[in-house]
């Protein structure tokens, strides 16, 4: 087991924000970051608010003419610069999520190894990014990307490393500046990434302020001075951003919650893998995923056999301490989050027939954790465990015959962002793809993340797509030019 003591993974006692190239902050009052699991401080955070964000924009501000005007060749070896470090700083980056947030340090590395991929898909994508030209009579059109400015990110806590990297590495290439507010539950690996971005970029061109949402992230949706907003966090908190833009006609793009369908369909060929892919996509990161598979539908001919086996699967999965390599679910972020959670348990226990889980766990050494048992729930598609995000290791079973009832299901939900289908037909899967309202179709294997296909939700789950070229084009703005060879005569 990895040792997670403040010392042992090399943090720092404090940490201010990143302004202007340099670790300031103007707060006078600061937050814990706290071991997830035993409770241990691990450093303290500066609270930063409006005065530390204005400082920020104002860096921003003054970067963004040069870097906007930097060549996209310097600005892609720069995030390639910036990915190289993070390779070679992965495990402590990894151990230090793990004990922030209570993610198994088995899981960790991959959110770091994702945000490696994206650095690098847009150092490569931004030298592709180009206008169009095209001759018109007597003269020329031409068509310009331009970045649209300062850009304000906020970003929750459950996969830290890929949000920063969601948010930064597209607006970065694109010729923003930016300033960031991490979660005040995960600042710490964004903080250690801070002296990379640092050394790396020219002072100003990103920021990154420490504090809580209703403080810096208020301060910076409102800031006149900010050009788009970008904000990945729950639909409520998402709404506020999308009125602050609207106050002051800026655009916002927006990556919200998810209650994904997962479909079984009755001719799957290895029933053990899909059952243990189908337990994955509920439970990876603790069940704190948006894109998590949280309502299975199980076609009614290997219903039973195939709910027995998943509640075997789950009655296996060692729920542990975060640092131990073997453990499957480790706690959850906060005591908040817990609490939620165990509501939500107690909810499904009324309405809806347990299968399995249910209850905390003690871990011994680590009482301070929220460790929730993964839970089953056999249940109609319009309970409330059903239809709202639980944000938890708690899946929903539905039973189903009919597809087009089951599909009408599955799309009956406010969300949009995910979903999964196992089947060994492909036109199935391919017509199955089509019908669900889903920003992302994953086929015989939940969570395919592949950088380049786009991320994003449907209906609630957002606005706008991440992890893609066409990011690009979320942080850009055209521009038309047309040339005239000469004035014309009088046109009247
Ligand atoms: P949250 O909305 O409470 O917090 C997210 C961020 O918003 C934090 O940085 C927080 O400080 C900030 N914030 C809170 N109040 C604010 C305010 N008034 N003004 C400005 N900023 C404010 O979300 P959470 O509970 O921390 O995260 C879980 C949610 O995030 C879930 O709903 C989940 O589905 C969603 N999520 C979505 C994606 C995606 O890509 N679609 C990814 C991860 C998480």
């Amino acid at each position: 087991m990895m040792t997670t003591t403040s010392s042992a993974l090399g943090l720092q006692s404090h940490y201010d924000s990143l302004i202007d190239g340099r670790f300031q902050s103007a707060a006078t009052a600061a937050f814990e970051a706290v071991n997830a699991a035993t409770g241990e401080v691990l450093a303290t955070i500066s609270r930063g608010g409006a005065e530390d964000i204005n400082a920020a924009v104002a860096a921003a501000k003054r970067a963004f003419p040069a870097w906007a005007a930097t060549r996209h060749e310097e600005r892609s070896r720069m995030l390639n610069r910036l990915a190289d470090w993070v390779e070679a700083n992965l495990d402590r980056l990894a151990a230090i999520d793990a004990a922030d947030i209570g993610r198994p340090i088995n899981q960790t590395p991959h959110d770091h190894i994702t945000a490696v991929e994206q650095y690098r898909f847009f150092a490569g994508a931004i030298l592709t990014h180009e206008g169009a030209n095209h001759s018109v009579p007597g003269g020329w059109a031409l068509t310009k990307r331009e970045p649209i400015g300062v850009v304000g990110q906020i970003i929750p806590w459950n996969v830290p490393a890929i949000m920063v990297s969601f948010k930064i590495a597209p607006a970065l290439a694109a010729g923003n500046t930016v300033v960031l507010k991490p979660d005040e539950n995960a600042s710490l690996s964004t903080l250690e990434l801070c002296t990379a971005l640092a050394k790396i970029f020219p002072a100003g061109v990103v920021n990154v302020v420490t504090g809580l949402g209703e403080e810096a992230g208020a301060a910076l949706t409102a800031h006149p001075d900010v050009a788009k907003l970008a904000f990945t966090g729950s639909p409520s908190v998402g709404r506020m951003v999308a009125l602050a833009g609207a106050e002051r006609l800026v655009p916002v793009s927006l990556e919200l919650g998810g209650k994904s369908p997962n479909i079984v369909f009755p001719d799957i060929e290895n029933m053990d893998a899909v059952v243990a892919d189908a337990a994955f996509a509920a439970t990876y990161c603790n069940g704190q995923s948006c894109l998590a598979g949280t309502r299975l539908f199980v076609h009614d001919d290997l219903y039973t056999e195939f709910t027995g086996r998943l509640t075997r699967t789950f009655e296996s999965m060692t729920v542990g301490s975060p640092s131990d390599p073997t453990t499957a679910l480790g706690c959850l972020v906060s005591e908040a989050q817990g609490t939620r959670v165990l509501n939500y348990i107690d909810t499904g226990k009324a309405e809806a027939n347990l299968l399995t889980g249910g209850g905390r766990r003690v871990v011994p050494g680590n009482e301070h954790g929220y460790f929730i048992e993964p839970t089953i729930f056999e249940t109609d598609n319009n309970t409330r465990i059903a239809q709202e995000e639980i944000f938890g290791p708690v899946l929903s079973i539905i039973r189903w015959k009919d597809v087009d009832s089951m599909i009408e299901q599955a799309n009956d939900i406010p969300y949009g962002l995910a979903s999964g289908i196992y089947t060994s037909n492909l036109t199935n899967a391919m017509r199955t793809a089509d019908r669900l309202q889903a920003g992302s179709v994953w086929v015989n294997q939940y969570v395919n993340l592949v950088a380049g296909s786009p991320f994003g939700g449907y209906k609630e789950s957002g606005i706008g797509r991440e992890f893609c070229a066409d990011t690009l084009n979320m942080y850009s703005q055209m521009k038309s030019i047309v040339l005239a060879e000469e004035v014309p005569a009088p046109r009247v």
